[in-house]
C-alpha cells in the first residue's frame, strides 16, 4: 500500500480535529491532510436520526462559546438567520418531588422547610469552615462541603455528581470547577427562602443557539463542507503511529509520513498503539494511562411522543435530576430545540407502546402527530454498572417516575446508543497523568494529543474549546505560538477570547 507524505497530519474529524484543518487551511504554511476512522465529521458532537425521523444527538449539546474565532467559522459554515434557533434556557432540578430553577443551591425557598433547615445549616457550617481553613479542598467533595454544606451535599450535589461521573465525588479533584459551579450568598438564599423567592438566570449558557436543521451533527458536516474535501480522508481508521519514524499506519493498509501530528484519538488509545520508541518510555506511557486517566460510558435514550406537547413540560430545555427514581442524570426536551428534530406535520406513524405497558395494547394503525421528543443521559462505569439489556425500559419507567411522561403517552419512536467513552472525568490523578504523557509526545515526537479525549481535560471539552484546541495546536506546531486553552482553561474560560488569528 502506498505512503503519501504531508506536513502535518491531523487524526480526527470531530470539533478539535476540524478546528486544526480550519487553521491549516487558513495559514497555507504546508501540506496537511485530515482523517477519521469514520464516514463523516462530527465524532462526539454528531446526530442519529432514527427510522421514524427524530433526530438525537450525543446527548444534551448546547452552545456555548468563549471564542470569536470559534463563532466566526460556525457564522461562515451556517450563515443564514433562519440556520439557528436561539433560546433562553429554561432549567430545572427535579427534587422532592417539584422542579427547582436551577441553580439548585440559589432556589431553595421552593423545597420543604425542613429540607431549607438542613441546607441553610449546612451553608453557615460552611461558611466557618471557609474561615478556618488555610489550605484549599483536595477533593471535589471537600470543594462541595466549603462551598455548600451537608445539606446541599446531600440533597444534591453529591447524588447529582455521582449519576453523572459515575465515580464518588471524594475521587474527583476540584480544580476543573472555574465558573461551571455557582457558589451560593447565603445572604441571597435566605432572603429568597424567607420571601418565597426564586433567583434569576446565572451562569455562562443563560442562552444558546442550536442549529435548524441536522441537530448538532449538522454544524460539523457544515464546517467539513468549507475545507477542501481532498484533504480529507474518511474511513482511514489509525491502528498504529510509528513514534520516532512519523508514520501513522491504517487499517487498509496504507500509512502516511508527516512532520507534525495532531491527534484527537483517546490518549489511552494512542500510547497503546505506538510503535518505534524505547520499551521503558513505551511502558511507562501505557502504564500512566491505564492506572491514572478515568472516564465513563454515556448512554442516550431517545423517545418520540405522539401529541401536544403538555404543559407540564412547557418550554423546559434540559433538566437535572439527582434522585434515585430514574436512571437518567439529565434528560433534554429536544422538540424544544428545533421543530426540524420531529417528523414533519403530515407524517404518520403507528403507536409502538404506552409508556407504560400495563395501560394496555395500542392500535398499530399509523396516525397523525403532532410529535415532541426526548432526550436521556445515563452514565455507566465500573462503580455504576448499568443493565444495557433494559435501560431503554429502566428510563421510561424514570420518565413515568419523574412526570416527564405519563402512563398513557403514546411512543412512536425509541432510540438507545452507548459512548465509550462519553465523559473524561477529573480524577485525582489526572493531571500527574498529562504532564507525564503529553511533554513526552510533544518534545520527543512531535506528537500534539488534544480534544476530548485527546488531553482528557473536561473543563475544556466542550466543542468550542475543542474546536480551539485544535486551531491553537496547528499554531504551536508550526508558528510555537502558546495554546492557552489546554495551559490555561481558568483564563479562556473566564473571559470572552476574540483573538482572530490572521495569517501570518
Ligand atoms: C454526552 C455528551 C454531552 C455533551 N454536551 C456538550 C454540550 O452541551 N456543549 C458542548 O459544547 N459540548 C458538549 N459535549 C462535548 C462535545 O461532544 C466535544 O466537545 C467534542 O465532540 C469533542 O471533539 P473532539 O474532536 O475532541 O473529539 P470527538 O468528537 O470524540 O472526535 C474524535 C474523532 O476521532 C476519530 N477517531 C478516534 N479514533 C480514531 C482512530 N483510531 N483512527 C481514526 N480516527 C479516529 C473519531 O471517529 C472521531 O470522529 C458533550 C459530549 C458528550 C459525550
Amino acid at each position: 500500500m502506498t505512503t503519501q507524505e504531508v506536513d502535518t497530519l491531523v487524526i480526527g474529524a470531530g470539533p478539535t480535529g476540524l478546528g486544526a484543518s480550519k487553521r491549516l487551511h487558513q495559514l497555507n504554511l504546508g501540506s496537511w491532510t485530515l482523517v477519521d476512522a469514520n464516514n463523516e465529521a462530527g465524532g462526539l458532537a454528531s446526530t442519529d436520526v432514527t427510522q421514524e425521523g427524530f433526530l438525537f444527538d450525543v446527548g444534551g449539546h448546547v452552545i456555548f462559546s468563549h471564542y470569536a474565532y470559534f463563532d466566526d467559522v460556525l457564522n461562515e459554515a451556517l450563515p443564514e438567520k433562519d440556520d439557528w434557533y436561539e433560546h433562553q434556557r429554561v432549567s430545572y432540578v427535579r427534587s422532592r418531588d417539584v422542579w427547582v430553577p436551577y441553580p439548585y443551591q440559589n432556589n431553595i425557598s421552593v423545597l420543604p422547610t425542613d429540607d431549607q433547615v438542613k441546607c441553610i445549616d449546612g451553608m453557615i457550617d460552611a461558611m466557618e469552615l471557609r474561615a478556618q481553613s488555610t489550605l484549599s479542598p483536595k477533593t471535589f467533595d471537600e470543594w462541595i462541603m466549603r462551598m455548600m454544606g451537608i445539606g446541599l451535599a446531600d440533597l444534591f450535589m453529591r447524588p447529582y455528581n455521582f449519576k453523572v461521573w459515575a465515580v464518588p465525588t471524594t475521587m474527583m479533584q476540584c480544580k476543573w470547577l472555574g465558573e461551571r459551579v455557582a457558589a451560593p450568598s447565603l445572604k441571597m438564599v435566605v432572603n429568597n427562602t424567607l420571601n418565597h423567592k426564586v433567583a434569576g438566570n446565572w451562569g455562562p449558557n443563560a442562552t444558546f443557539k442550536f442549529p435548524a436543521r441536522d441537530g448538532t451533527g449538522g454544524i460539523w458536516k457544515a464546517v467539513a463542507k468549507t475545507l477542501p474535501q481532498d484533504k480529507l480522508q474518511f474511513n482511514k481508521k489509525v491502528v498504529k503511529v510509528d513514534a520516532d519514524g512519523h508514520v501513522a499506519h491504517f487499517l487498509d493498509g496504507s500509512s502516511i509520513k508527516y512532520k507534525h501530528l495532531v491527534t484527537t484519538m483517546g490518549l489511552d488509545y494512542l500510547v497503546n498503539h505506538l510503535e518505534g520508541l524505547d520499551d521503558a518510555t513505551k511502558h511507562l506511557l501505557q502504564q500512566t494511562a491505564k492506572d491514572k486517566l478515568v472516564y465513563s460510558s454515556t448512554h442516550v435514550v431517545g423517545i418520540g411522543i405522539r401529541g401536544e406537547l403538555p404543559n407540564r413540560i412547557g418550554d423546559k430545555c434540559w433538566l437535572y435530576f439527582p434522585e434515585r427514581d430514574c436512571p437518567f442524570y439529565r434528560a433534554t426536551i429536544f422538540s424544544n430545540y428545533s421543530p426540524h428534530n420531529c417528523p414533519q406535520e403530515g407524517t404518520k406513524l403507528p403507536t409502538l407502546s404506552y409508556a407504560d405497558p400495563e395501560h394496555g395494547e395500542p392500535s398499530k394503525e399509523a396516525q397523525d402527530g403532532p410529535y415532541w421528543s426526548l432526550m436521556l443521559e445515563i452514565s455507566e462505569s465500573h462503580l455504576k454498572p448499568v443493565n444495557n439489556d433494559t435501560v431503554l425500559e429502566d428510563t421510561i419507567r424514570g420518565c413515568i417516575n419523574t412526570q416527564l411522561l405519563l402512563p398513557d403517552s403514546e411512543i412512536v419512536s425509541t432510540y438507545h446508543r452507548k459512548f465509550t467513552p462519553g465523559y473524561p472525568t477529573p480524577s485525582l490523578e489526572r493531571d500527574d497523568a498529562l504532564n507525564e504523557i503529553l511533554p513526552v509526545l510533544q518534545e520527543r515526537f512531535d506528537i500534539l494529543s488534544r480534544g476530548r479525549f485527546g488531553s482528557w481535560k473536561y473543563e475544556v471539552g466542550n466543542q468550542d474549546h475543542s474546536f480551539m484546541l485544535g486551531v491553537e495546536a496547528v499554531d504551536r506546531a508550526l508558528l510555537g505560538a502558546p495554546e492557552m486553552t489546554l495551559l490555561s482553561p481558568d483564563f479562556v474560560n473566564g473571559r470572552r477570547n476574540n483573538e482572530r488569528r490572521l495569517n501570518v
